[in-house]
Order: structure tokens, then sequence, then C-alpha cells
């Protein structure tokens, strides 16, 4: 999987290196946490992801068509805040 990913930030030209992080996708309403490798620049944080990962992102943010395959699992709520 890592092997896939750029070794030189796009954004910066600094070193990326892989990591494993926390991606918030938005559903509508309801935000998925997946823990996923990235690349992560050294530099400036810019996060890289292979193509493989880009398609579990957007299979994410399409909605009921995942289901059996990932178990969601809730672990708070969302809030929104207004100011005031
Ligand atoms: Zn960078």
């Amino acid at each position: 999987m890592s092997k896939n990913i750029v070794s030189i930030c796009p954004v910066c030209g600094g070193e990326v290196v892989i990591k494993k992080v926390e991606k918030l996708i938005r559903r509508g309403r309801d935000v998925l946490i997946v823990q996923v490798e990235a690349g992560v620049c050294t530099k400036c944080g810019e996060h890289i992801y292979d193509l493989e990962t880009q398609e579990l992102f957007q299979r994410l943010r399409q909605g009921e068509s995942l289901f059996p395959a990932f178990h969601l699992h809730r672990i708070g709520y969302a809030y929104e805040v207004i100011p005031g």
C-alpha cells in the first residue's frame, strides 16, 4: 500500500513518511472516522493517500452500499457550535 505513495511532498517538496492517521469523512450530517495509512509530509503536514485509500473514502461517502463490509461503531456525538 505504502509503495504507491510519493516520497516527496507535491505541495512543498518536503520528505513524506508513512503513518497511520485518522481520516474524517463527512456523509450527510454524519462523520465517519477511519484509520488508514497515509503519507504525511514532515514539513507542511500534507496528507497523501494512495488510489486504493481514496476509493475507500469515496465508498464511505456514498453510504449504504458499503454495508455490511464495514462495521460502524458509535464513539460520540457531533455538535454544531452556535456563536453567542
Ligand atoms: Zn509538504
